[in-house]
């Protein structure tokens, strides 16, 4: 927003949108996790490797990375000597830098990333990838931006400037850390994470089963910033993480969560056709304006409509919608019913959130009693309305080793909750 813009236009185009203030510069020697399958060819082809050989290589390579989880060209042994020496003096197979690492009793794992940063942030930026283990699932909560575009005012994330996009690498990196972390690739189960307490960790679902085989068998794009507003990385990334050749989480066990960026609604279904989430929050338009500022310039009723047209939308591909208790804002029972209403004929799903508090918010959780009040309304007019146990209660309490600022700490246990909050 630039100072000579009149206050009117502005009250009109009804909201600030933050730009970033950073663009991702690729090292000299970039890191091959993350590329696309074209991509990789045209790195292959930049290295000289010739066109009767790239479809071959690149097939070898997609496997080295993606099933064993290769973290030095060295590893590939499938792959000629010379070809691993070029590859090497061109190209890294590095992943987001882990900072810290805290694993709760119940088997929740969070990830402190470092990613690179310029200017006064040339130390870096930190995102959180949080995982939570369950009997038949692993979910892994991954981020999108470092802070972010919006300005909800419930998200402590919303205070935040938008420092940057994160790249598909770094948002595919995300998925290979955890995987590193959990020794959760083929053949690198005999080194899994030594030191880590692995009774708290449940055995990955065998082959069959609904976790693939995996430890990490779905994700949730709920981390920090809005995915629909980074949209060419988002989906460059879950197309790797998709492939079948590959990591192989299919697009059913993939969930994006938007606040509502009504155009990319429509190409997330079309070019990624992945789940979606919509955090809905409120059932007027006043009070989600309030609560989610980007209503102003996409409100409830046109939000719904593109949610009614999303591709392969049905009973057994529903959309979630997310709402966060907020005592006395949006939890009056009567909001309840009109939830139901307002989402009638809609495939859907309600995840009722409890709000985490951070410093300076004016708002509160709403008490338990309401949340499960208002839970039984949705869920007798025959809706899943799950209200998750907080995981990983434990080294939330421990954040403040991971970091000293207050506010990052906040920021991590949100993070935490949200992920907790999809896992059902
Ligand atoms: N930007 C995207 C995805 C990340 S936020 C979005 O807004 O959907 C993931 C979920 O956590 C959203 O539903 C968001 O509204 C919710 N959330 C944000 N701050 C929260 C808080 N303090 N307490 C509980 N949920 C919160
Ligand atoms: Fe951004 Fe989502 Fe937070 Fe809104 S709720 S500020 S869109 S991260």
């Amino acid at each position: 927003m630039t100072a000579s813009l009149n206050p009117a236009a502005a009250a009109a185009a009804g909201f600030v949108e933050k730009a970033p203030l950073e663009r991702y510069r690729p090292p000299a020697k970039p890191s091959l996790v993350g590329l696309s399958r074209v991509a990789l060819a045209e790195a292959l082809a930049a290295v000289g490797v010739p066109p009767a050989q790239r479809k071959m290589r690149l097939q070898q390579l997609w496997h080295w990375i993606y099933v064993r989880g290769a973290t030095a060209f060295d590893q590939m042994t499938s792959v000629s000597k010379e070809l691993r020496a070029t590859l090497e003096r061109h190209f890294t197979l590095a992943r987001p830098e882990v900072v810290a690492e805290q694993v709760s009793v119940d088997g929740t794992r969070k990830w402190l990333l470092r990613l690179p940063g310029e200017g006064r942030d040339a130390g870096g930026h930190e995102v959180e990838s949080v995982y939570i283990p369950e009997a038949d699932r692993g979910t892994l909560c991954v981020s999108s931006q470092v802070g972010c575009t919006l300005t909800c005012s419930f998200c402590h994330t919303g205070t935040q400037r938008l420092v940057r996009n994160l790249t598909a690498g770094e948002i595919v990196g995300q998925i290979m850390v955890a995987r590193d972390r959990l020794g959760d690739w083929l053949g690198a189960e005999r080194l899994r994470a030594p030191g880590l307490p692995t009774p708290s960790l449940p055995s990955p679902a065998s082959g069959g089963g609904k976790g693939g085989g995996r430890f990490v068998s779905n994700i949730v794009m709920m981390g920090m910033g809005e995915p629909l507003y980074n949209f060419e990385a988002v989906r460059d990334a879950l197309q790797v993480v998709a492939d079948g050749d590959g990591i192989a989480i299919s697009k059913r066990r993939i969930t994006l969560s938007t606040s509502g960026v009504v155009p990319n609604i429509a190409r997330a279904g079309a070019e990624i056709g992945c789940m979606l989430a919509v955090s809905l929050h409120a059932v007027r338009d006043e009070l989600r304006s309030e609560l989610v500022p980007l209503n102003r310039k996409y409100p409830i009723a046109e939000l719904l409509a593109a949610c009614r047209n999303y591709p392969g939308l049905s009973n057994a591909r529903r959309i979630t919608f997310e709402y966060v208790m907020l005592k006395g804002v949006n939890d009056d029972l009567a909001d309840a019913k009109a939830l139901v209403q307002l989402l009638k004929g809609i495939p859907a799903k309600i995840n009722l959130i409890p709000f985490n508090p951070w410093p300076d918010t004016k708002y509160e959780c709403s008490d338990w009693e309401r949340i499960e009040e208002f839970s039984e309304i949705i869920f007798n007019a025959g809706y899943a309305s799950p209200v998750r146990t907080p995981r990983g209660r434990d080294i939330l309490a421990a954040c403040g080793q991971l970091k000293s600022a207050t506010e990052k700490l906040s920021a991590r246990e949100r993070l935490a909750l949200r992920a907790m909050a999809m896992t059902d």
